[in-house]
C-alpha cells in the first residue's frame, strides 16, 4: 500500500545526498552559505548541460509513460501526488520522472514501469560504465521507493553499451545495458538510513562543521567549495607538486608541510621528485637535455603538425560509430615548419565524416610522416577509432595514430618545467609563459568550449562556410602552436 508521507518541504534531493557522501561541510555550506560557492567555468557550464538528453531517449525504452516532471521546482508536491495517483490507479503502467518523498528526501526516479504486475526501477546515466557514485544514487532511491510503501522488484541502472555499432537506424534496446543493482542497493540500507540522519544534523548546525581539505575534496567531484576551504594554502605549495601523488601530498599537509620551501629532500626521493622540487625551489626553468634527446629521436622526417576539434555524443548519430567515439569537426595540418602553410578540414554536418576524413588525410600527409600534436589525445583517439570503422581494418590510419608525437609530454614527463607554469599546462598557459606568439585573440578558450560550440551549430545543420570560420581558426591556432612549440624546444636543445 503506498503510503501518504507528511509534505513538508524536503531537505535533500539525490544531489545534495551525494554532496553530504562526499563531505558533510559541503553539504552545509551548499544549503547554508551557497554565496561561497566557486563561480563556475564556463567549461563546467558546458559540461552539466550534457546527460538530460540521455534521460529523455531512454524513455523510448518503455514508451507511452505517463511524465510527471514538475514543471518548476516549487511544483515537487504535484508531482509526488500526481506519481502517487498513477500508481494506484489505472491510467498508465509507465512512469517517467516518478517521483517520491520520504524521511526528507525527495527523489525523481528516470523511469517506473510495471511488468508481469510489479514495479520496476530504471535510473538512466550518460555514460558507458556505472561507477560507486551511481550504485549510492541507486540505494538512496530505492530506500525512499521502498519506504514510500511501493514494492520494488527490481532496480536496474541503465547506461549506454559500449559495444553497440550504430548502423542504418538507432535499436534503442541495443544501445542501453541493463544492471541489476537491487543486491547492492539492500546491501547499502542501513549505511543511506544513517547518512540522512548525519545530513540533517549537518544542516541545523550553527556553523559548518569542522572537516579538513583532504583528498575527498576531488573525489568523486571536485568540490565547488575549493576556494573558500583551501584558502588558508598558499599560491607556492605543495599541492602544485606533479612528481607527488595525492595521498603523498596530504600525507605532508598532516605533517604540517605545506610550502614548497618547507619540503626538504629525502633518500626516498626518486630523480624526477628531486629535480622538479629543485626547479620549484631555485624559480628557474628546468631543461633536461638527456630525456630531451630521446624524445626527439623517435621523430621521423618528414613532420606535419596538427591541430584537432572533436567532440563526442553518447547517441551516435553516424553509421559504425560506437556511443562517446569522436567525431570530428575540424583538423588543420601544417606541413612546414618555417612557413606555416597549412591545409585544413571542417565536416560537413549533413554527411558521414569519415568518409569526409579519411579523402582529407590519405591527400594531406605525405607517406610516413610524423604528426606532432599538443594535448592530441583525443586526436589519436579519433584516428583509432576511424581506422576500427574502415572496412579494411585502417592499417594506414592505424599507422597514422602510431605516428603521434604530443609535445605536452615534454611537461607531464618534466622534460621542461618553467616554475611559472606552477601546475597550469594548458596551451594557454604555455604560450604566455614560453612567449609564444599566438593568432590573437581566440574563438575560444578551450577544446570544450569549441567543441560545445559546433555541437550547438550543428544540431539543425547550421553550419555552413561562414560560421565554419571560428573552428578551423581555433584548429589553425592550435597547429600552429605545436609548430611554434616544437621550435622552441629545437632551439633550447640547440642553446643547451
Ligand atoms: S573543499 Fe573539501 S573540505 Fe571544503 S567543503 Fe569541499 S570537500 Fe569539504
Amino acid at each position: 500500500m503506498l503510503k501518504i508521507c507528511s509534505m513538508e518541504k524536503h531537505l535533500l534531493s539525490k544531489s545534495t545526498f551525494i554532496r553530504g557522501v562526499q563531505c558533510l561541510k559541503s553539504l552545509y555550506l551548499y544549503k547554508n552559505r551557497y554565496f561561497l560557492r566557486d563561480k563556475l567555468s564556463p567549461e563546467q557550464l558546458a559540461k552539466f548541460k550534457r546527460g538530460t538528453d540521455v534521460g529523455v531517449f531512454a524513455q523510448n525504452l518503455f514508451p507511452g509513460g505517463i511524465d510527471c516532471k514538475p514543471k518548476s521546482p516549487s511544483q515537487y508536491r504535484m508531482s509526488v501526488e500526481k506519481t502517487r495517483e498513477i500508481i494506484q490507479g489505472t491510467q498508465s503502467e509507465v512512469i517517467y520522472e516518478a517521483t517520491f518523498q520520504y524521511d526528507g528526501v525527495l527523489i525523481m526516479l528516470d523511469i517506473l514501469a510495471k511488468e508481469n504486475g510489479k514495479w520496476n526501477a530504471y535510473e538512466v546515466k550518460s555514460s558507458l560504465k556505472i561507477s560507486e557514485t551511481y550504485l549510492m544514487d541507486a540505494a538512496l532511491q530505492y530506500y525512499v521507493l521502498k519506504n514510500s510503501g511501493i514494492d520494488i522488484d527490481r532496480f536496474f541502472l541503465v547506461h549506454t553499451n559500449p559495444e553497440y555499432v550504430f548502423q542504418n537506424d538507432l535499436e534503442i534496446s541495443e544501445l542501453f545495458t541493463f544492471v541489476d543493482v537491487t543486491e547492492d542497493a539492500i546491501s547499502k540500507q542501513e549505511f543511506v538510513k544513517t547518512q540522512i540522519e548525519k545530513s540533517k544534523k549537518a544542516l541545523v548546525l550553527k556553523s559548518s562543521p569542522k572537516i579538513d581539505i583532504g583528498s575527498h575534496c576531488n573525489n568523486p567531484y571536485p568540490c565547488d567549495f575549493l576556494g573558500h576551504c583551501w584558502k588558508h594554502i598558499p599560491k607556492t605549495s605543495i599541492f602544485e607538486l606533479k612528481q607527488w601523488s595525492n595521498e603523498e601530498k596530504f600525507e605532508l599537509y598532516q605533517k604540517g608541510i605545506v610550502k614548497i620551501e618547507d619540503l626538504k629532500p629525502d633518500e626516498s626521493f626518486d630523480p624526477s621528485k628531486e629535480t622538479e622540487l629543485e626547479a620549484r625551489k631555485a624559480g628557474k626553468p628546468f631543461f633536461n637535455s638527456c630525456k630531451f634527446e630521446a624524445f626527439f629521436q623517435q621523430i621521423k622526417m618528414p613532420v606535419v603538425f596538427a591541430g584537432f576539434l572533436g567532440y563526442t555524443k553518447a547517441i551516435p548519430e553516424w553509421k559504425n560509430y560506437k556511443p562517446f567515439d569522436v567525431v570530428p569537426v575540424s583538423l588543420s595540418l601544417q606541413n612546414d615548419p618555417s612557413s606555416g602553410d597549412h591545409n585544413f578540414f571542417n565536416a560537413d554536418p549533413s554527411t558521414d565524416p569519415d568518409l569526409q576524413l579519411f579523402e582529407f588525410l590519405k591527400n594531406n600527409i605525405p607517406a610516413d610522416a610524423t604528426l606532432i600534436t599538443f594535448d592530441g589525445g583525443t586526436f589519436t583517439r579519433l584516428l583509432n577509432g576511424l581506422a576500427a570503422r574502415m572496412p579494411d581494418g585502417g592499417q594506414s590510419i592505424h599507422a597514422l595514430a602510431g605516428r603521434i608525437i604530443d609535445l605536452k609530454i615534454m611537461f607531464d614527463d618534466f622534460i621542461y618545467y618553467h616554475p611559472d607554469l606552477r601546475n597550469d599546462f594548458s596551451a594557454q598557459k604555455i604560450a604566455e609563459i614560453c612567449k609564444i606568439e599566438g593568432e590573437g585573440i581566440l574563438p575560444f578558450s578551450s577544446d570544450t568550449l569549441a567543441a560545445n560550440a559546433y555541437r550547438n551549430e550543428s544540431s539543425n545543420n547550421k553550419v555552413t562556410a561562414g560560421t565554419a570560420i571560428p573552428f578551423i581558426k581555433y584548429t589553425d591556432y592550435r597547429a600552429a602552436f605545436s609548430r611554434l612549440l616544437y621550435g622552441f624546444f629545437k632551439m633550447k636543445s640547440e642553446n643547451e
